[in-house]
């Protein structure tokens, strides 16, 4: 039995949780400390698959600053966000750019893409 202390972020409210992982035959887990479902939900996603949406900028030519605000189109894998980091660094664009424009189509495989999140 293993206890995994963690504050959700599915709200502004940020419960302290704790995770119990039960490994007898069928891993379990029993979250406590949750104000509501979605920090269940989020507590158990975060034990067996823990994702983050991506928000970063891009450079830009053209435009009247040089990056434009992009984010992630859902939420990827966080050992998939120092990759991705590295994509996003990669990219030039040549303005004008809009709003929910996609940057990067299919980022990595993960059939997400990377969108403008302001027009410039
Ligand atoms: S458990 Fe519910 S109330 Fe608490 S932070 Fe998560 S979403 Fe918000």
């Amino acid at each position: 039995m293993m206890k995994t202390s963690m504050v959700c972020i599915a709200c502004p409210l940020g419960c302290k949780m704790e995770v119990e992982t039960i490994t007898n035959g069928n891993t379990r887990y029993i979250v406590t400390g949750n104000k509501c479902p979605r920090g269940e939900k989020y507590g158990v996603k975060e034990m067996t698959n823990p994702t983050r949406m991506v928000t970063s900028t891009v450079k830009i030519k053209n435009a009247h600053l040089s990056r434009l605000p992009v984010r992630t189109s859902d939420a990827i894998p966080k050992d998939k966000i120092f990759e991705c980091m590295k994509e996003l660094e990669a990219v030039q664009l040549d303005g004008p750019i809009k709003v929910g424009d996609v940057i990067i189509k299919n980022l990595l495989g993960l059939e997400i893409d990377v969108i403008a999140t302001r027009s410039m």
